[in-house]
């Protein structure tokens, strides 16, 4: 057990390494972060920065020999360069890291738990493009099969004919079959050291221009009907990955059941409502779960709990959400509201 008092390393400095870090610090621990990029938000609320690659062996060692425990907040951390984090040091475990990383493994992995994606095939060429249309047909979108987020790295097809001008940014792409679905949502677990699971509520996520925007509970009967089935897959996904922290699988709800989009390592954005909404925020819970201590209540707290990202010039609206009540306010300390940049969130509790 690393008990309170300790330092805990997080790689990656963004929005979700800050609300861990303050998580942590309520708890009486110390967080260290790493991340690349000089201008970290985690990094203000962190007792400790180290400003590195992530290719950096040397950096990375140093950083894990000043802390207690170590875990990530970015799924993109190069895998590689890990091993000089000394092994049972780093939780959730790399092999969630690999999997999660590259679309073309997450699919594969998740229908070997038992999962239903979305029809995929790997694309390296334009031969390749047009067999996997011609297999799986159209509308479909093609997406970098590495370090696409929020619908960055994806490009929607919806006839042959858009695939014969398109030029490919490269290998390393999958097309996905395009799911008409009744609803988005995610699955929000925790596994502990011990092999505890304990799930949250399942949100309705909505997406624009493939950025979240609001999730939400209560989800609609056409996402709570397919919760178990959803759940049962996430459990055994974090099994086979004995896997420790926080974990989340997004999926489609369609009439056919649902199905696997993609799973996140760590905390998740839909999972931001737990701070205010449940008894134990997925932050703590991730806290808990690497420090061996004992998971908290994951129960939601009020009849309704909605969070709404704050995107790009959303942020004007903080004052006005500050005077709005059962309105709590999260900003990410980012100075520049470019378009499509989360910059904070706000969760509303219904009583
Ligand atoms: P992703 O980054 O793959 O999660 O994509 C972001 C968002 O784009 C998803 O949450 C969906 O709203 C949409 N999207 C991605 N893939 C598909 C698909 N195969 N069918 C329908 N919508 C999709």
């Amino acid at each position: 057990m690393i008990l309170p008092g300790a330092t805990i390393g997080i790689l990656g400095g963004g929005q979700l390494g800050r609300m861990l870090a303050i998580a942590a610090a309520q708890l009486g621990y110390r967080c260290h972060a790493y991340d690349p990029n000089p201008g970290s938000g985690a990094a203000e609320v962190c007792a400790e920065f180290t400003c590195a690659p992530w290719i950096d062996r040397n950096a990375l060692g140093l950083f894990a020999a000043a802390c207690d425990v170590v875990t990530f907040e970015f799924e993109n951390v190069l895998a590689g360069p890990l091993a000089a984090i000394p092994p049972g040091k780093l939780w959730p475990p790399v092999k969630a890291l690999e999997v999660a990383q590259d679309r073309l493994h997450e699919k594969a992995f998740a229908e070997s738990c038992g999962g239903r994606p979305a029809p995929y095939a790997a694309v390296d060429s334009a031969e390749d493009l047009a067999a996997a249309i011609e297999r799986i047909g159209t509308p479909g979108i093609l997406k970098t099969r590495r370090e696409g987020y929020d619908g960055k790295g994806q490009w929607r097809i919806d006839s042959p004919r858009d695939a014969e001008g398109l030029r490919l940014p490269g290998p390393n792409l999958i097309y996905e079959g395009f799911i008409h679905f009744a609803a988005e949502f995610s699955v929000i677990l925790v596994r502990g050291a011990d092999g505890e699971v304990r799930f949250w509520d399942s949100p309705h996520n909505v997406h624009r221009s493939g950025i979240l925007t609001t999730s939400a509970l209560p989800a609609p009967p056409a996402v709570v009907e397919q919760v178990p089935a959803a759940r049962a897959l996430a459990g055994r996904i974090a099994e086979a990955l004995d896997y420790v922290g926080v974990m989340t699988c997004e999926f489609f709800a369609t009439d056919a059941g649902p199905v696997f989009n993609e799973m996140a390592p760590r905390v998740h954005n839909s999972g931001h409502w737990t701070i205010e909404g449940a008894e134990t925020s997925q932050f703590e819970n991730h806290v808990r779960a690497i420090c061996g201590l004992p998971l908290g209540d994951s129960r939601t707290v009020a009849p309704r709990v909605a969070m709404e990202n704050l995107i790009g010039r959303d942020v004007e609206r903080a004052s006005a959400i500050l005077a709005e009540p059962g309105a709590h306010l999260h900003l990410y300390g980012k100075a520049e509201a470019r378009e499509g940049r989360k910059m904070g969130h706000v969760t509303r509790i219904g009583r």
